[in-house]
């Protein structure tokens, strides 16, 4: 690996960042433009850029948050159904495997047979998947 390849370091606390004035995005103290909105981090100074910069931050703040929930809601709105259309697609899936399964052991076919156990394996791993699903 090589040594002198420039990174994005991760922004900490401790570490003194200049705040973007445009979008309130807190940038490194190297940075000479917004990582965020590219504006120029050319600092104005006075009390009022100060209130400015406060008034950017927590709006950017709140943003992030809105973001944040409104992913959480709309998972959380689309999941049971999601949920319940794999269900229902591995509930079919293995019925139509055992059913074909039944038929293919009454009629001695051998393709019926192969196809059986295609559907119900296929089904089976759907409904495997729904349970065992890592969030
Ligand atoms: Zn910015």
């Amino acid at each position: 690996m090589e040594q002198n390849q420039r990174e994005p370091t991760p922004l900490n606390p401790n570490q003194k960042g200049k705040l973007c004035f445009k979008c309130g995005f807190p940038n490194r103290s190297t940075d000479l433009r917004c990582v965020y909105c590219e504006v120029s981090l050319e600092e104005p100074s006075g009390i009022f850029s100060m209130f400015q910069q406060t008034y950017y931050v927590l709006r950017w703040r709140l943003e992030l948050k809105q973001k944040r929930e409104g992913i959480k809601k709309n998972r959380a709105l689309f999941y049971p159904v999601k949920f319940l259309g794999y269900f229902i697609l591995g509930i079919v899936l293995s019925g139509t495997g055992l059913y074909l399964m039944i038929e293919a052991v009454n009629s001695n076919s051998f393709s019926r047979a192969i196809i059986s156990v295609l559907l119900l394996l296929y089904g089976l791993f759907t409904l495997k998947g729904l349970i065992f699903r890592q969030k």
